[in-house]
């Protein structure tokens, strides 16, 4: 370094002088039309090198990045707040945060869509375009990583100082082809050839996270004390890249941070110097590995090695991180912890974080085990999100022994303290320690046992749910520690459901009642009172209309059926599981179908079928469905006597920028699942919201959406929770079948292979599973009351009247499924967090 030459040294700016220039160089990134564009342009020439002729693909990304400028300030300020005020924090750890698309949110959340709208206008562009070129950031399989990103947006909103923890997977749930109408996956490397522009990578925070080797008691020549070393370990860097998350016009920017596997230099430059270059690129790749993919299962878990890592990886880097910034803030006194950080667990996946948490103040901080349990025990809270058996999670003894011995310490200690609890509440009662214990007969962990013994809080998704959960599954545990257990319904966020991904439905709304309604959902109630109002009915009519002629247009452009904006739109999408009963709505497609063919068709109400989602990779059941759904599709399409009267099309890559499409287009909202097993639900809030009448059964959040649009505005039908209990124990499905002509009929269409032609047997499974007394989604035993029920629907929506009516007051009283009032009482019943900022 040598000194400057110049003759005159410019002197160095004071530090006050310093911070004033960066505020006044800051000032530049302004919010009018021009400043937005100049940065646009800039961005789109200088940065990326292209031009206004250039791939919508590049006007995104510059347009990304001018939106993200206007970030930075508020998240700086808004991060620096939460520090200053030492304010208790909530961290909701989760696997998944299905995103979907963020520039259009980011847009209306700041308050600059008018003036990007017209920036880009002005520049010969189409905002709509520009904004389809975003990938969705597909890091969830459906109804429970879309949960937490609706949470995210709604804890900003409520200006919550709450921080999303979760995982950058490098490929998202996979792509969904359908070929000869069989789903074919394909990776999804959503992150495209150069960067995420709405991530940030922040490498001064990585962390290290340490797999396998041994935990060896040893004992301090100082203190005298037992502690206990986890040594040998393998180690792999946690580095986090961080993702705005800005709330709703409150100059509030709250962050989501993905933590990305990357392997450590020192570990791989020990296996460079010993000269096995080959071994030590590969321990490099199998490091990385970690994050490289999402596990594309929903509702099922699959016991895979890889799989136990990532939960790992991201509760250790997560708590690491946590504990880290308290000492920096408090120094090494942990003892208010838990006052100031409350943890929520979004389903078992992240449940180590009881053992994690744990192992830190113990082994790291050197804490007792009772101080470190109550810290802990203090400040975890568990959300259960299912209760189907094949969902619970379960961890070999044997796959901890060699991953995370340490931990399995811990675990082990944990369930001895807990089952002398339990001896003391049930003396003598050994059944109940067997039942009850954290590691079951065939030494497992059960990941749930261990969440609810560790956590001061356990919540179900939906009232129904809340209970089964109390009364079933959990029942020991419920009776152990009654106060634990608290139901929380979850929502979802109508800035994107409504404002954003129904700008029609906004504009009217707006018109009528003005746009309290975007942070204030109830606010919506207000529209009933214009319900016999005429001019707004019709305008009601033309939003939905418009609507539909989008998605016929998706529909159309994606699978080539033609859909009539004059008929039905009857809509079931979400992830194809045999409980949501994908099948049910296909029997009732084919029923149709064989009453056209039989000319029973006075009074007919003209109806088109869509039905979407993914299958897991490994579910044969789920493919197999997608594939009958397909054919049957393929043989109503294509006959001329059907015509207008009935159509049904499977809609390729179901995902979150679908369903923002989808949701508004839709009339009839399927959510006919066998009554208890679905736990909530959110798609049936989405089509809610956007005006669609619910065709459901009593399972989920139905319930509670039939309480709020009343039973004259949604069409129940089938058995209840307690009756497909019973049932079970004794069902004959063939009766259903000789008592029930319609049946009868659809059931010999079926297995006379009158969709599989040229596939002989290819339905059988699916057929026979309905036949078998062991169904215990007991199809058969719905399909009467089920049709009725259609056939309710059909003749409502011939009754324009009637219908437009139903629409309004459904969306009008959607205003309880807004997580800004699910995250109000995980706030003030959970978390107890103080709102940070005035908002201004
Ligand atoms: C809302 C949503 C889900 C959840 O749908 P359910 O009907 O509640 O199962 C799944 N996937 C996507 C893409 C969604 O937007």
């Amino acid at each position: 370094m040598s000194e400057p030459t110049h003759a005159a040294t410019p002197e160095t700016l004071s530090p006050q002088a310093q911070r004033e220039l960066i505020e006044e160089l800051l000032k530049k990134v302004g919010m009018n039309v021009t400043d937005i564009e100049e940065d646009f342009v800039n961005y789109l020439y200088n940065m990326l090198g292209r031009n206004l002729a250039s791939e919508p693909d590049y006007h995104y990304k510059a347009l990304a990045y001018a939106v993200r400028d206007r970030v930075m300030k508020l998240w700086k300020q808004t991060w620096a707040g939460y520090h200053q005020e030492k304010s208790k924090k909530a961290y909701y750890l989760s696997m998944e945060f299905l995103i979907g698309r963020s520039l259009s949110n980011n847009m209306l959340n700041l308050g600059i869509e008018d003036k990007v709208d017209l920036a880009i206008y002005k520049l010969g562009l189409a905002l709509e375009h520009i904004e389809d070129a975003e990938a969705d950031a597909g890091l969830g399989n459906g109804g429970l990583g879309r949960l937490a990103a609706c949470f995210m947006d709604s804890c900003a909103t409520l200006r919550l100082p709450v921080m999303g923890y979760g995982l950058r997977y490098e490929y998202g749930m996979f792509k969904q082809l359908i070929q000869n109408g069989h789903q074919i996956e394909a990776p999804d490397h959503w992150l495209g050839y150069d960067s995420y522009p709405w991530e940030f990578q922040r490498r001064e925070y990585t962390r290290v996270i340490r797999f396998g080797g041994v935990s060896r008691p040893y004992r301090d020549h100082q203190t005298g004390r037992l502690t206990v070393r986890w040594e040998d370990t393998e180690e792999v860097l946690a580095v986090p890249y961080d993702v705005p998350i800005p709330g709703y016009k409150n100059n509030t920017v709250n962050t989501l941070r993905l933590w990305s596997a990357q392997a450590t230099e020192i570990f791989n430059f020990s296996e460079f110097n010993r000269g096995s270059y080959f071994e030590a690129v590969s321990s490099k790749a199998e490091a990385e590995n970690i994050t490289m993919v999402l596990y594309p299962n929903d509702a099922s878990e699959n016991g895979k090695e890889l799989r136990l890592k990532q939960q790992y990886f991201l509760v250790s880097a997560s708590l690491q991180d946590v504990v880290a910034q308290w000492i920096e803030q408090h120094g090494h006194n942990v003892d208010d912890f838990d006052t100031h950080n409350v943890f929520q667990l979004n389903d078992t996946h992240p449940s180590l974080a009881v053992v994690e948490l744990m192992r830190i103040l113990i082994d790291d901080l050197g804490l007792e085990w009772d101080k470190a349990w109550k810290i802990t025990s203090n400040c975890m809270a568990y959300t259960n999100h299912t209760l189907l058996p094949e969902a619970l999670e379960r961890w070999q003894v044997s796959l901890f022994q060699k991953l995370l011995p340490r931990l399995l310490d811990i675990i082990y200690e944990i369930n001895t303290r807990f089952l002398k609890q339990v001896a003391m509440k049930w003396p003598g009662d050994n059944d109940r320690l067997r039942q009850m214990s954290v590691i079951d007969e065939h030494q497992n962990v059960r990941m749930a046992y261990l969440a609810i013994v560790g956590s001061f809080s356990v919540n179900g998704v939906a009232a129904l749910h809340s209970q089964l959960l109390k009364d079933g599954l959990f029942n020991d545990f419920y009776q152990l520690w009654p106060w634990k257990f608290n139901n929380k319904t979850n929502g979802v966020t109508q800035r994107r459901w409504i404002a954003s991904s129904n700008p029609g439905l906004r504009k009217l709304l707006a018109d009528t009642i003005g746009e309290g309604w975007i942070t204030h959902l109830d606010e919506l109630t207000a529209i009933e009172q214009q319900i016999d109002n005429h001019s707004f009915r019709q305008a009601w009519i033309e939003v939905k209309r418009n609507n539909k002629k989008r998605l016929a247009q998706l529909v159309q452009q994606d699978t080539g059926v033609v859909f009539n904006p004059d008929s039905m739109f009857d809509v079931q999408v979400k992830r194809i599981h045999e409980y949501k009963r994908q099948l049910l709505n296909v029997l009732h497609v084919i029923h149709l179908y064989t009453r056209i063919k039989r000319g029973d068709t006075a009074n007919w109400t003209n109806r088109c079928v869509l039905i979407g989602g993914k299958a897991a990779p490994g579910y044969f059941m789920a493919k197999t469905i997608i594939k009958l759904v397909n054919n049957v599709a393929d043989i109503i399409n294509n006959d001329p006597e059907v015509g207008d009267k009935l159509k049904l099309a499977f809609i390729p890559n179901y995902r979150v920028s679908v369903m923002e499409i989808i949701a508004p287009g839709t009339d009839l909202s399927e959510q006919i699942s066998t009554a208890g097993k679905e736990a909530s639900g959110t798609g049936n809030m989405k089509f809610m919201m956007n005006g669609a009448v619910t065709i459901g059964t009593l399972d989920g959040a139905n319930v509670e959406i039939l309480e709020a649009a009343g039973e004259d505005n949604f069409f129940l039908f089938g058995l209840k929770t307690d009756e497909v209990a019973e049932l079970r124990h004794q069902y004959h499905p063939q009766s259903y079948i000789d008592s029930d002509h319609d049946l009868q009929s659809v059931f010999n269409l079926l297995e006379s292979g009158h969709f599989n032609h040229f596939e002989p047997g290819l339905f059988d499974d699916l057929i026979n599973g309905m036949k078998s007394p062991g169904d215990p989604w007991v199809t058969l035993a719905d399909f009467r009351s089920f049709v009725d029920a259609q056939q309710q629907a059909a003749t409502a929506f011939r009754n324009v009247e009637r219908w437009t009516s139903m629409s309004i007051i459904n969306s009008a009283r959607s205003g309880v499924f807004s997580t800004d009032r699910t995250i109000s009482q995980y706030n003030e019943e959970i978390w107890k967090l103080t709102p940070v900022g005035d908002g201004d």
